[in-house]
């Protein structure tokens, strides 16, 4: 009788220690997109965290969300427009944050600019970016003559000249002696991952001193392997544009971490079986960018017709495969929002599907040491709320009615 006492007495003072969480926010009639399906639940942010529980907490504040489905951030995997330019960063953050694309990934942005945007990004009001600065290439590779186009043709970079360039705005290399010596100003750029350019790399010894391909040549694939140990030594992770099957098996044989574009982005390029089979050993993050295909839609339609016939074979094939697939643009007018859509209208795989793409997936991908891109106990408390189930009509992921990040209400 005495030691019942006691127990009682204990467990009372333990719960006086620790008094009950005040939560800031209280969201009643909610549901929540848990992977699977959406479920009714009370959700609650404490501490910045979200938090699910029958009892009844204490809030701040209290938010009816009236049956609105409620989904993870959605997330841009492969863009260029942060970074890119520091004009015009207010305009881009507010339609990131208007299309509910909280998360983006840059392979490809100057230092320079970066430098100059950085206190507008990575905060609870703006979007968090992780970026990789410049890539490496090949002499005369991408996207050396890309970028020096842009420059004739729109003015871009005013603060450069074709000759001040290089190590700014590419870094090439094709030998090891000079892959290593890049890589100490590459690192000296603070990236949070790197970027590599294959170009139909099992041409790299014929177009290498081809002018005609000047602009349109990677890295040699042969340095890709002392690349990668020298991005795992540092702690980062390797991203690579790709172009052909080839070049997609040489990056994940070497052991990069993301693929930058799924070949067939712009082409009727398919993705052989042991490719697929490389993917899934090393459980590589795969980018769609397969809007920029849309540039034959109009010109072309009949292969535009056959790059989707492309696009939807090697979807379904990783897709059935279990592949890490990421929602990205590349396209620098947009967020990921026109990737999601064509997605969607591709027809190849199912909302959710997509939705897992386009949050988890891609949110993981971008930033893996944080707890985002899922509404679980104790994951970041940034979401949205839909009009609309968006597994149902994939159009209900426009139909954005509440706006939460890093638990504070976007207005
Ligand atoms: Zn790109």
């Amino acid at each position: 009788m005495r030691m019942l006492v006691l127990v009682a007495l204990s467990l009372a003072a333990c719960e006086t220690m620790s008094p009950t969480p005040v939560s800031t926010y209280r969201f009643d009639n909610g549901l929540w997109f848990d992977g699977r399906g959406f479920t009714s639940a009370t959700g609650y942010i404490v501490d910045g965290a979200l938090k699910f529980t029958e009892n009844n907490l204490a809030a701040e504040t209290t938010i009816d969300l009236g049956g609105g489905y409620v989904v993870p951030p959605y997330c841009e995997g492969h863009n260029h427009n942060i970074g890119g330019a520091a004009e015009g960063i207010e305009e881009t953050v507010e339609r990131y944050l208007q299309d509910g694309v909280f998360y983006a990934m840059m392979p490809g942005s100057f230092a320079l600019y970066r430098a100059q945007i950085a206190d507008k990004l990575n905060n609870p009001t703006s979007v968090d970016v992780a970026f990789a600065n410049n890539g490496l290439t090949g002499a005369g590779g991408h996207p050396r003559g890309l970028r020096e186009s842009l420059m004739d043709r729109f003015g871009l970079y005013p603060e450069f000249t074709k000759e001040t360039l290089p190590d700014k705005g590419y870094f090439e290399a094709d030998t090891l002696a000079q892959l290593r010596e890049k890589w100490a100003l590459v690192l000296a750029e603070r990236p949070d991952f790197i970027k590599a350019m294959l170009y139909f790399s099992e041409e790299y010894e014929t177009r290498k001193d081809d002018p005609s391909h000047y602009g349109r040549r990677g890295l040699n694939p042969a340095l890709l392997p002392e690349l990668v140990g020298l991005v795992h030594d540092a702690g980062l992770r390797l991203a690579v544009h790709v172009e052909s099957d080839a070049d997609m098996a040489t990056a994940l044989g070497a052991g990069a971490d993301i693929i930058a574009h799924l070949p067939s982005y712009d082409s009727t390029a398919r993705v052989s079986d042991d490719t697929i089979a490389l993917a899934m050993k090393t459980n590589a993050a795969i980018v769609t960018t397969l809007t920029v295909a849309k540039r034959f839609e109009q010109r072309s339609p009949e292969v535009y017709a056959k790059v989707l016939e492309a696009q939807r074979e090697n979807l379904v094939r990783l897709d059935e495969a279990g592949a890490m697939l990421v929602v990205g643009s590349d396209n620098v007018r947009d967020t990921s929002r026109g990737e999601a859509v064509h997605l969607a209208g591709l027809g190849a795989l199912d909302n959710k599907t997509i939705l897992k793409m386009w949050t988890e997936n891609c949110a993981q991908t971008v930033f893996p040491g944080r707890r985002i891109g899922r509404l679980q106990d104790g994951y970041e408390a940034s979401f949205l709320v839909l009009n609309g189930d968006p597994l149902e009509d994939f159009s209900a992921t426009g139909k954005i009615t509440l706006r939460v990040k890093d638990g504070q209400i976007l207005e």
